[in-house]
């Protein structure tokens, strides 16, 4: 039979997977000999059968009860005993981190005998119904399902009748009278008594938390984080140590770091006379950690210890939770702790530094996402306006939007298209899909530790918390500050997540520091910024371990020049269809509908000098260095006026009885002869050139004679030409034929030998599918992976994200967008089969790809496991795909020595 459930000193933090985050944490925190209270973990395993199957794990219940007596015998007291009851915590605790989103209940084994035990043994009357009143709304709120409203309006009546405004002034006997309440209270909300057995409290709440992986709110942060649906959670059961146990006892939550910022120093907030989940919920206003050292030097001193002890063994940031009972510290959670991206490269760096780890396990310990993050430019001038409000900075970065106070406004605003920024007094998980749906969130209450804080830093949202000044009115929509602004919903305001703070209307934005940096092509005085010089030495580091190459996708010689600043080694794509744009149109639109050879040689040729020119200025920027240009891809009809506007003119003209212009005519009739129902499959690409006399030739010339010129000009060109839209190789062959023609052409008109290469896309299932035969013809492979996936899926890259997608990320058919991750089961099949029998037939076939996912840190990693030599991707997402690249490599590093980190 298997083991359901470990004594935490059976576990350790290599069993994150069976115990959970939380379960391995307290075994590992047991294991080093730190003051956690007595307890055991029941597996995810056991939640997986129970929420396939319905019913508990067989044995599970002997188990419970042979870990239960080991636990009496530690606490030295006993559940139901009702002289010296044992009390237990029941949380849960999934593989990774998922703040808020399951349940918990606390004070089990509270029952009406076993109250008075608890208040004879110690803790005083007030404080045993002050426990119990908690287990009977946690349990009915949890385990019950009943709402929390039910609980709280009856806590406010009793306030009001006894004339009080603070929980904290409700007597012993107001509180033994609130539990009459609160057993009512389930009593007709339920249907049933709540139990007076200690056991069936336990079992229902193990079965609770169970539940409480399916729950919605659970659900939605799963998808948004991408965290597998199947993992099911471990549920922990502990010996209850007391917050609230007068004024010697308290929680908290503390940092070894600055989780927001990366600066070194123990970080967090402590909540005096308090329990359990008070501070992470952000429901009350927290004290700044150093303040406990004056409380309670004691504590104090050995909570830092801890702290040191913990981040030299997981040699990382490290967050824990912790009671103070009666002046005793207890830990109750550690865990790698999240942080944004700016304290990712910066607490890496300095671990370094410190020796803790290596230059490798630094750059594994940050992400092509944070790096991107960093990226993003900040507010020019917050620091000079006064703004509207102070808050806690809790998750760095700008954004600007409409003001709005609930979750559901926040999700219908967005999804018609407006940035929004959601303001409430604290939020709750039930807050998320607005979070989700917000460029930032805004609340009143709560310190960098609060829900809001914790959630939006892990999806990097912009957060700003606790701005107390604000009178936050959800209901009657608005916030007002202390000089009587009020600002209502719909309101723009910007919200600076770095500097904390709140302005009404549209702040300008700046670049950031470490984009700057990366502008100016090397460190330069920027590095005197720590962040900034983490950035750099882990750039460097990633050029010097990742195989890749990395290339950009550019179509200016400006572009060129910043992708080169970027690092990028070459241009994998230059869209020449940008070129052919403004007032070029009108030279394509007479080429398209020339009457004779002459007129469209005409229209060529004065095309030519125009597209000699680009090749230039961008084989200039990226000298020394390979460009590969494409040649024109998109159906021609995009050059000419659409075709309604066209019609439209046409029509009016005539109702005001005049004489249509001519030409109007004839691009009419171009436009409707052109005109497909399915552009994306029809005339374009490689079609193009076998079916446009001309136009191919022309750009293939200006090219070579590019190439000349800058060789005159004592430049270093490496141009390569990319015909898109393959599907077999015998196009190829005949457009390569043509291609070499007119090389030989230019080769023998300026005495200089223009051999450049000629390679092709592969952005359709068929030319992945017979690449083979391609690779005969075709020099280099670039994976067209937009292309690809909207053929390989049958899903218009233009279309359908905005129509379906939403379900089928709901229905979990992906996780994301196949446009944004590479689908590897499909597209990513494809790619290999391709580069395999590519290579069959030439081998060193040189691969890149030039989609959008050349840029995705996770297609990034797939590419370099599909042995591709390069990735291509934006100018601004260089840096990134630089260090994935490398991380790719670390990975593989990893894997063969069995560390998964
Ligand atoms: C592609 O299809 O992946 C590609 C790079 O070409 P485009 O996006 O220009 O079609
Ligand atoms: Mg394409």
């Amino acid at each position: 039979m298997a083991k359901n459930i470990y004594d935490f000193d059976e576990g350790g933090r290599e069993m994150a997977g069976l115990l959970g985050g939380k379960g391995a944490g307290l075994a590992e925190m047991t294991r080093m000999g730190l003051p956690v209270p007595p307890g055991f973990t029941v597996t995810t395993e056991a939640c997986r059968s129970y929420l396939l199957t319905g019913a508990e794990p067989a044995g599970l219940r002997d188990e419970l009860e042979r870990h239960l007596s080991v636990l009496e015998r530690a606490a030295g007291r006993r559940l139901g005993d009702p002289h010296a009851p044992l009390l237990l915590s029941v949380r849960s605790g999934a593989r990774f981190s998922m703040p808020g989103m399951m349940e918990t209940v606390l004070d089990i084994g509270l029952t009406d005998a076993t109250v008075h035990g608890l208040a004879g043994t110690g803790g005083g009357k007030r404080f045993a119904y002050d426990s119990y009143r908690r287990l009977l709304q946690m349990y009915g709120s949890t385990v019950l399902g009943l709402h929390r409203g039910l609980f709280e309006s009856a806590l406010t009546r009793l306030k009001t009748a006894r004339g009080l405004a603070d929980d904290r002034a409700l007597t012993a006997d107001d509180l033994a009278d609130l539990v009459e309440v609160y057993k009512a209270v389930i009593r007709s909300a339920a249907g049933e008594d709540f139990p007076q057995d200690p056991r069936e409290q336990l079992h229902r709440s193990v079965q609770a938390v169970f539940h409480s992986w399916n729950s919605e709110r659970a659900r939605l942060y799963r998808r948004r984080e991408h965290i597998p649906d199947d993992l099911g959670t471990a549920v922990n059961i502990q010996m209850m140590v007391f917050g609230n146990h007068g004024p010697r006892s308290g929680t908290g939550v503390a940092f070894t770091r600055d989780p927001a910022t990366g600066r070194p120093g123990v970080y967090g907030d402590y909540l005096a006379g308090a329990q359990g989940e008070d501070v992470v919920s952000g429901v009350r206003d927290a004290l700044p950690l150093a303040e406990l050292e004056q409380l309670d030097p004691a504590a104090y001193r050995a909570l830092r210890g801890y702290l040191a002890l913990l981040e030299t063994h997981y040699r990382d940031l490290c967050d824990v939770e912790f009671t103070v009972d009666d002046g005793t510290l207890w830990m109750l959670q550690t865990r790698i702790g999240k942080r944004t991206a700016e304290a990712a490269f910066r607490i890496a760096a300095q671990l370094a530094d410190e020796g803790l780890i290596t230059q490798d396990e630094a750059l594994a310990r940050v992400t092509g996402e944070q790096l991107g993050r960093l990226l993003f430019p900040r507010f020019a001038d917050s620091t000079g306006r006064r703004p509207l409000a102070h808050g806690v900075p809790a998750s760095p970065g700008a954004a600007i939007g409409a003001a709005v106070f609930d979750s559901a406004e926040a999700v219908r605003r967005a999804a018609a298209g407006e940035k929004v920024v959601l303001i409430r007094r604290e939020t709750t998980p039930d807050d998320l899909p607005g979070m989700v749906a917000a460029q930032a969130v805004l609340t009143s209450r709560g310190g960098k530790t609060s829900h809001a804080a914790v959630v939006a830093r892990g999806m990097g949202k912009v957060c700003v918390c606790g701005a107390e000044q604000l009178t936050v009115d959800p209901a009657g929509r608005r916030f007002t500050t202390p000089d009587g602004t009020v600002v209502a919903e719909g309101d723009v305001i910007s919200v600076d997540g770095t500097a904390g703070t709140v302005h009404l209307g549209v702040l300008t934005l700046r670049t950031s520091p470490v984009a700057a940096y990366l502008e100016s092509g090397d460190a330069g005085d920027l590095v005197g910024d720590d962040l900034v010089r983490a950035v750099d030495r882990l750039l460097h580091h990633a050029d010097g371990l990742r195989r890749m190459e990395v290339r950009a996708n550019a179509d200016t010689p400006e572009d060129a020049a910043r992708a080169r600043r970027f690092g990028a080694q070459g241009i994998g794509l230059c869209r020449t269809e940008h070129m052919f744009l403004g007032e070029r149109r009108r030279l394509v639109e007479a080429m398209i509908l020339a009457r004779s050879d002459t007129e469209r040689r005409q229209a060529l040729k004065a095309l030519l000098p125009l597209q000699r020119a680009d090749f230039t200025g961008i084989l200039a920027a990226m000298d020394g260095l390979p460009v590969t240009i494409r040649l024109l891809d998109p159906p021609l009809h995009e050059f000419l006026p659409d075709r309604t506007a066209l019609t439209a003119r046409l029509a009016a003209a005539e109702a005001r009885g005049e004489t249509p212009e001519p030409h109007d005519r004839e691009l009419l009739a171009a436009v409707e002869s052109m005109h497909e129902v399915n552009p994306m499959l029809g005339l374009r690409g490689v079609r193009l050139a076998l079916v446009a006399p001309g136009l191919i030739a022309m750009q293939v010339r200006a090219l070579a004679e590019a190439v000349v010129d800058r060789r005159r000009a004592g430049g270093d060109p490496h141009a390569e030409i990319m015909v898109p839209l393959v599907a077999s190789a015998t196009e190829l062959r005949l457009v390569k034929t043509e291609i070499k023609q007119v090389l030989a052409e230019v080769s023998t008109a300026t005495g200089t030998d223009v051999d450049l290469s000629v390679g092709t896309m592969i952005e359709l299932p068929r030319a992945a599918l017979t690449a083979g035969r391609i690779a005969e013809e075709a020099e280099f492979f670039s994976y067209g992976t937009n292309d690809l996936t909207q053929t390989v899926w049958g899903m218009s890259r233009d279309d359908v994200e905005a129509e379906f997608f939403p379900a089928y990320l709901a229905q979990g058919v992906f996780d994301t967008s196949p446009f944004e991750t590479l689908d590897r089961d499909g597209v990513g099949r494809m790619v290999r089969i391709a580069t395999a029998e590519g290579r069959e037939t030439r081998p060193g076939l040189v691969t890149g790809v030039c989609g959008e996912h050349g840029g995705d840190p996770a297609s990034v990693r797939f590419f370099d496991r599909a042995g591709l030599d390069y990735v291509s991707c934006s100018p601004f997402r260089v840096p990134v795909a630089r260090l994935e690249a490398a991380r790719a490599r670390l990975d593989d590093a990893h894997r063969h020595t069995g560390d998964t980190r």
